[in-house]
């Protein structure tokens, strides 16, 4: 069974002939349409008003108002401009039709009506008319959605170079549609002249490789206003595939390029000073590394931090360290602008990429085009004098320093991570020279990084894992031999890295903290050790410990001692703390609390090393110091030089003087013994009678020396 149109077409019937009537509802409704019928043409609009039918048909010859009117009456109805209206003439009047096409009419028919004919034209028409309603709504909806994406399209044919335009595009453009014919000529005016020969490049490309393409490019509109657009261009086609013209869409991106640009000065640029950030150097630099790579050139990169920053940022607070490093991005922008060795590259906002900030207060500038790579070292001098000059900021004079590490590609690195990184552990080379240097990196530097590195790791684990070791060196009367006390000194017992000596590591554990968790493991180790000799009685001797500064500062330092000293019960005089002489000079009035509290605990003090630092006098007067151990150097020399012989001597006076006990470090020979006992001096160690040695050999040194001189 055939379903029943559930949508039969409209058709509206106006004649003042009764008898047409009977026919057209007949052939009509036979066809497929729904007929309504009217006699007259007022009826026939009030109808139509209603109905919208989806064609009529209209006799000319009708009383009151004719066919023509009636027609042009529909036309003027808001729902009557696209129905397709049919007039009915007995003739084939050319004035006629003329008149019926002027007000309106869609097509015309001669009475008699050929039925079969005419209804395969209204079907046909009706059939049209849904179609060009249906692309009517469309272009709305195209042109809305167009308006509403700021997209506007436009169309060019070769042959009749004709170039159409939608009406966003005169929109965009600032343009009014009745008083511009657009051409390829004019568009052109149109395009920022930058950018001219970039789209026309674009264009010759699409119309040679007929494929589509995308170009973005800026436009100059009417007002003078800069805006981004981006083109869609697609080439036409004619059905043998050879080139007829283009189409192009058109959209206007300003908008989104400038939310674009914000987003990325956000991610690229340091918001204190405006320079390029490390995200934005690293990329810069990547490029740069191509660029050289290719041209078989060499650059170099200077690593910069600032002397001093913090101590600044401390005390005056964040603002002034703003401005000062804002004042020092200044300098060095200003600096490199005028020199000749600056990079020449440029960044996507065609800005000059040779300074960044890579955060805190380090920046990083890169030097291209060095005719040799020592010229570095120029530019390095030149930035030194940029920033040490003082800096005013409000009523302030400050001074800022700076020191420099020094990388060249492709010399220490070919990828900028590894160029970065030399540079930084170059710069922290300089930092250790002192303040105001420039250092170039070398490969000794990156080993001994490394080598660093992974000695940290393994030392955050050594007191956990039962690694570290405590050797005794016998310290000895100078005048009996006999053994009176030791030096207790640190061993790592590294299961990856051997048996370290305290040089290897000590230095180390200072930087990173890790000193504090050994000099306590330390003194406990003593302490458990020295309560092990107190019950089998071989307590008559002191221990001596080194200190460093880092834990000796700690505020738990002395209740950790208090504590240690507890637990195992030991008797505090056997232990004698080494300090030097610069800890003990550093902070004197703090000092002087500190020892006295050690004092007061039984503890006794020795100033290690002397002789190879400054102290002054009257401060060794005050302090309740024990001991003064004369530096190795002073021994060593002692057999070769009258010097050293005056210095020691110098030293034991002082200490007679300051009514101190004297111990020489380092002797090794029967010589040095031998002058050591015809001085004051009170006590010897070193080689001579042994090296420092675990707890075992060391007991074993004791029994046999004390045992011996018993015997004598
Ligand atoms: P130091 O306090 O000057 O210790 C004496 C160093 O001289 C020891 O080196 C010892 O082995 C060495 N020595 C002793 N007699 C002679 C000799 O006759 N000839 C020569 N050439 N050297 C001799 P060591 O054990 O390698 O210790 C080096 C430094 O490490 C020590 O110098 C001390 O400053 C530090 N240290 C050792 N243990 C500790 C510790 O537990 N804590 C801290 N903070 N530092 C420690
Ligand atoms: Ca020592
Ligand atoms: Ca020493």
């Amino acid at each position: 069974m055939n379903c029943p149109d559930l949508y039969l077409p409209i058709a509206l019937f106006i004649d003042d002939d009764h008898t047409l009537h009977l026919w057209v509802n007949r052939y009509l409704s036979n066809a497929g349409f729904r007929v309504i019928s009217c006699f007259d043409g007022e009826q026939g609009i009030e109808i139509f008003k209603e109905m919208s039918p989806d064609i009529v048909l209209i006799d000319i010859q009708m009383p009151i108002l004719d066919g023509f009117e009636t027609c042009r009456a529909l036309r003027n109805l808001p729902n009557g401009k696209n129905t397709p209206v049919i007039m009915m003439t007995v003739t084939e009047d050319p004035e006629g039709i003329a008149h019926a096409y002027a007000c309106g009419a869609t097509d015309f028919v001669v009475k008699p009506v050929n039925w079969e004919i005419l209804i395969h034209r209204l079907h046909y028409m009706v059939k049209a008319s849904h179609n060009l309603r249906r692309l009517a709504q469309n272009e709305l909806r195209l042109s809305k959605a167009q308006k509403m994406a700021q997209l506007g399209d436009w169309e060019w044919h070769a042959i009749r170079n004709s170039l159409h335009w939608s009406n966003e595009i005169y929109a965009l453009l600032g343009l009014d549609i009745d008083d511009f014919t657009p051409n390829t000529r004019n568009f052109r005016d149109f395009i920022h002249i930058a950018d001219v020969p970039y789209v026309l490049r674009h264009l010759r490309t699409i119309i040679k490789t007929k494929k589509a393409a995308t170009v973005e490019f800026r436009i100059i509109t009417s007002t003078h206003q800069e805006r981004f657009v981006v083109q869609q261009i697609e080439p036409l086609l004619n059905h043998k595939g050879s080139f007829i013209g283009l189409v192009g869409i058109i959209q206007d991106i300003t908008e989104r390029k400038e939310q674009e640009n914000k987003i990325r000065h956000l991610a690229y640029y340091d918001y204190i000073t405006q320079l390029p950030n490390r995200v934005f150097f690293l990329q810069f630099l990547t490029k740069t590394i191509e660029l050289a790579k290719r041209n078989k050139r060499h650059f170099a990169i200077l690593f910069l931090d600032l002397d001093g920053f913090k101590g600044i940022n401390d005390t005056y607070g964040h603002q002034v360290g703003d401005m000062l490093l804002k004042e020092v991005s200044t300098r060095l922008t200003d600096g490199l602008r005028c020199s000749d060795l600056a990079s020449r590259f440029f960044d996507y906002f065609d800005h000059k990429v040779d300074v960044a900030r890579l955060g805190g207060d380090e920046f990083i500038i890169l030097l291209n085009e060095l005719a040799q790579p020592e010229d570095a070292a120029t530019v390095a001098e030149r930035i030194k004098r940029w920033i040490t000059k003082p800096i005013s900021l409000g009523d302030r004079q400050m001074h800022i320093g700076v020191s420099m590490g020094i990388t060249v590609y492709p010399h220490d690195g070919d990828d900028s991570g590894t160029l970065l990184k030399n540079a930084d552990m170059a710069m922290y080379h300089a930092k250790k020279l002192g303040k105001g240097h420039y250092q170039f990196f070398h490969k000794g530097m990156a080993l001994r990084a490394e080598k660093r590195l992974e000695m940290e790791t393994y030392m955050n684990l050594a007191v956990a894992k039962n690694e570290l070791r405590l050797h005794y060196q016998p310290v000895v009367d100078a005048r009996s031999g006999r053994m009176i006390g030791a030096e207790a000194l640190l061993r790592w017992q590294c299961p990856q890295l051997g048996f370290l000596p305290p040089n290897d590591f000590i230095s180390l554990a200072e930087e990173n903290g890790m000193i504090n968790q050994f000099g306590a493991w330390v003194i406990r180790e003593v302490c458990r050790q020295y309560s092990i000799w107190q019950q089998q009685e071989f307590d008559d001797l002191t221990i001596s410990v080194n200190l460093s500064s880092l834990q000796f500062n700690q505020p738990s330092f002395i209740p950790m001692i208090e504590s240690t000293l507890q637990e195992y019960q030991v008797d505090p005089a056997f232990l004698t703390f080494e300090l030097t002489e610069s800890m003990i000079m550093a902070d004197t009035d703090k000092m002087l609390v500190k020892l006295n509290e050690l004092k007061k605990l039984g503890i006794k003090l020795s100033v290690d090393d002397f002789g190879t630092g400054y102290s002054s006098l009257s401060y060794l007067n005050r302090f309740p110091l024990d001991y003064l151990k004369i530096d190795r150097s002073f021994v060593k020399e002692l057999s070769k030089s009258q010097d050293a012989a005056a210095i020691v001597n110098a030293i034991l006076a002082l200490a007679k003087a300051l009514n101190l006990k004297t111990i020489a470090e380092g002797v090794e020979t029967d010589q040095q013994k031998q002058f050591l006992q015809n001085t004051t001096c009170d006590a010897i160690q070193g080689y001579y009678y042994s090296k420092p040695v675990p707890v075992e050999e060391f007991q074993h040194f004791w029994t046999l020396t004390n045992k011996a001189i018993l015997q004598t």
